[in-house]
């Protein structure tokens, strides 16, 4: 790269921790009392989610669930329900199974080493760089999206950082930029960095301790970094969903299977064509006249699912079907205290 020789000279690190000493967040409810738990958490609800959104998650999440045991001991589906709203529920799921790992296997204490961090489900090379150096002061890095944006913009990266080939030489980067010391504050300064100033849209250049040596800034070329990921067509999928009430103001709601998407939250019954007749028989309920709802769509990151919710109003309570563990009739006023994703959740909210 024609241009790394300019950077040579510049202390990327100092700059960034003199700017950190300065400007930097010290005041997140997990910098406080700092444990490797805190860390651990609160780098899996950061993933994919802001840390204005994070914050009151991550304080019940804590109140109820102070420490491993307390997690490990607990039951999945309160977990979720701790969880439901932040999204990415493989993230609650993945936490709650590597807190029964390190209870069992780790005697209550997460390690303070990097391979055997990313064994641990739901903890990938740069979560497990930021709990050593976060909560271990371990001369580990990290490649987040915050930081993957400021060094793809700092070096102008001509390609999309998710490329291998890319993303490996980022990881160089990140590591031979490493201090020798400060290595927490240095690891909380680039997500600062890339959270306040090096922002997705209208960075804030003139303020950045980089801009001195930031190509892109140099180049004017800013808004070309990070380059996009190559374009491909994101799949569409089309379902129902039924939404039943019955004569007690009780809605129907099955618990979806433990893997795939929204794994183990409760759901409307789902279907994917309208043979209303089986959906009836599997469910238990008789067929009645349904009404249609109006349609939205959810957009996950690799496909996007068109909803058609149908409502059916039961002329009886059915109380002769019993719940099974994974089915509910639940009070409408009740229902939202279960683990929901965040689409049925609205729903529910409008009936
Ligand atoms: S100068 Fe601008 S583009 Fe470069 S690292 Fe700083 S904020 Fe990002």
């Amino acid at each position: 790269m024609k241009t790394l020789s300019i950077q040579t000279t510049f202390n990327f690190s100092e700059a960034l921790l003199d700017w950190y000493e300065k400007h930097g967040r010290k005041d997140l409810p997990w910098q406080q009392s700092v444990t490797p738990y805190q860390v651990w958490v609160s780098e899996i609800m950061l993933q994919q989610t802001q840390v204005n959104t994070v914050i009151p998650y991550y304080v019940r999440f804590m109140q109820r669930f102070p420490d491993i045991a307390a997690l490990a001991t607990a039951k999945l589906d309160e977990v979720l329900a701790y969880w439901s709203g932040l999204g990415y529920y493989a993230r609650g799921r993945n936490l709650h199974k590597s807190a029964q790992i390190i209870y069992h296997e780790f005697d209550s204490e997460l390690p303070a080493d990097l391979e055997q961090l990313q064994r641990l489900p739901g903890i990938g090379r740069s979560t497990a760089g930021a709990i050593m150096a976060l909560a271990f002061h371990q001369r580990q890095a990290i490649l987040d999206g915050n930081v993957k944006r400021v060094l793809s913009r700092f070096y102008a990266v001509n390609d999309w950082p998710g490329r291998p080939q890319v993303e490996k030489q980022l990881w160089q980067w990140a590591e031979a930029l490493l201090p020798n010391k400060d290595l927490a504050k240095y690891t909380q300064a680039q997500m600062d960095l890339g959270a306040t100033l090096c922002t997705r849209s209208r960075p804030d250049c003139q303020r950045c301790p980089l801009q001195s040596h930031c190509l892109a800034y140099a180049q004017n070329t800013v808004s070309d970094y990070p380059r996009p990921r190559p374009k491909k067509t994101v799949p569409v999928k089309h379902v129902q969903w039924l939404v039943v009430e019955n004569t007690h103001q009780e809605i129907l709601l099955m618990k979806r299977p433990g893997t795939g998407i929204w794994g183990g939250l409760w759901c409307f019954p789902e279907f994917t064509d309208a043979d209303m007749e089986s959906v009836c028989q599997r469910l238990q309920i008789p067929i009645s006249e349904t009404l249609s709802l109006t349609p939205f769509q959810h957009i996950f990151s690799h496909f996007k699912l068109n909803i058609q919710p149908l409502k059916m109003t039961l002329a009886h309570a059915l109380t002769v079907i019993a719940d099974k563990p994974d089915r509910i009739w639940v009070k409408i006023s009740a229902a939202e205290k279960l683990a929901l994703p965040a689409p049925v959740k609205a729903l529910v909210r409008q009936l």
